[in-house]
C-alpha cells in the first residue's frame, strides 16, 4: 500500500465515508441475508416487485445462508488448513495443545521437539515429577500448572488407558489439565472425530464479531456454534478461524480492507465497511 494512504474508518452510520450515497428504495437484501444491503443497478428493480415496495427483511446473523456464505468464504480463503501445533501422535499433541494456553503455536513448535527428544514416550513423562518438566517449558508461561497438568496427564494414561491417549470426550475429559478445547483439538485433529468445536481467544473474538454467537462463555459459545455449523465442518471451521484470526482478523485492528467477508460482516470494530455496523457485534 503507498504510503499516506490507510483503510478508511466506517462511519458511525456504518456507511463509509466518501462511499456514493444509494437511495433506501433502490437498496436490497443481499443474498446473504437481512440488513446487509446492495445497490440496485440504475433502472432495474427486482422481478415481481416496483422499488417502491422493496423492504427489508429481518436480519437474521445466524440464518442458514449467512452462515454457510461465512464457510465458504473461509474455505476460499482457508483451503485444507489444520493444525499448527507441530505432533506425530496423538500424545504429542495433547502435550502441545495443554503448552499453548496463554502462549503462541511458534514457541510451542520451539520447545516440543526438545523435551520430545528429552521424553520420547507417554512412560517417560509419566515417571517424572513434575518440577523436573518445568525448566523445559518455562518458556511457555505458567509453567509449573502445565508441568503438573502434562505429568498428571501422563500417569493417568498410563494407568488407565494403557499408555494410550484415549478417543472419546469423556475419557479425555477426565485427564488433569484437559477441558473442552484441548479435547477438541486432539478429537478432530488427530483422530478425526468432530465431537465439538475448538473455542479459543481467535474463535471466541470472531464469532462474535460475525454475530453467530453473542454469548461470553466459551461453553455457550462452542453450543451456539454446533447448533448452526454442519458437524462434519466443526474442525475444519475452528481451524479456519484460528487462522483468519491470526491473519486479517486480528483482535486490535482487523484488516478488514483485504477481507473477503467485508460485505458481509458487521462487527463493531471494522476498520473499514461498506455495510452497516452493528454495536452489538462485539469481539
Ligand atoms: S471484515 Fe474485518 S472484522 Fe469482519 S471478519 Fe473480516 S477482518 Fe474481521
Amino acid at each position: 500500500m503507498p504510503r499516506g494512504i490507510s483503510p478508511r474508518r466506517p462511519a458511525k452510520t456504518g456507511r463509509h465515508e466518501g462511499a456514493r450515497a444509494v437511495p433506501r428504495a433502490r437498496l436490497v437484501p443481499s443474498p446473504a441475508g437481512g440488513r446487509d444491503l446492495r445497490p440496485v443497478q440504475p433502472g432495474r428493480s427486482l422481478p415481481g416487485k416496483t422499488t417502491a415496495t422493496v423492504t427489508r427483511s429481518k436480519y437474521n446473523p445466524v440464518a442458514q445462508e449467512r452462515v454457510s456464505e461465512i464457510l465458504k468464504r473461509l474455505d476460499q480463503l482457508y483451503p485444507g488448513v489444520t493444525c499448527a501445533l507441530t505432533h506425530r501422535n496423538a500424545w504429542e499433541l495433547l502435550v502441545a495443545t495443554i503448552l499453548s494456553a496463554q502462549s503462541t503455536d511458534v514457541r510451542v513448535n520451539m520447545v516440543t521437539p526438545e523435551i520430545f527428544k528429552k521424553y520420547p514416550t507417554v512412560q517417560d513423562f509419566a515417571a517424572l515429577k513434575p518440577e523436573q518438566l518445568e525448566p523445559d517449558i518455562r518458556s511457555t508461561g505458567f509453567f509449573r500448572n502445565k508441568s503438573k497438568s502434562v505429568v498428571g496427564a501422563a500417569k493417568k494414561i498410563v494407568s488407565d488407558f494403557g499408555g494410550e491417549v484415549p478417543s472419546e470426550m469423556d475419557q479425555l475429559l477426565t485427564l488433569p489439565g484437559v477441558a473442552r478445547k484441548t479435547a477438541n483439538v486432539v478429537l478432530g485433529t488427530w483422530f478425526k472425530k468432530n465431537e465439538g468445536v475448538v473455542v479459543d481467544t481467535h474463535v471466541y473474538r470472531i464469532s462474535r464479531r460475525l454475530e453467530l454467537t453473542r454469548h461470553d462463555d466459551p461453553k455457550k459459545i462452542e453450543q451456539d456454534l454446533m447448533k448452526i455449523i454442519p458437524r462434519e465442518k466443526w474442525t475444519d471451521f475452528a481451524h479456519q478461524v484460528i487462522w483468519h484470526g491470526r491473519k486479517l482478523c486480528i483482535a486490535r485492528r482487523p484488516n478488514c480492507a483485504d477481507c473477503l467477508l467485508e460485505n458481509i460482516c458487521h462487527a463493531a470494530d471494522k476498520t473499514w465497511s461498506t455495510v452497516e455496523t452493528h454495536k452489538s457485534a462485539k469481539p
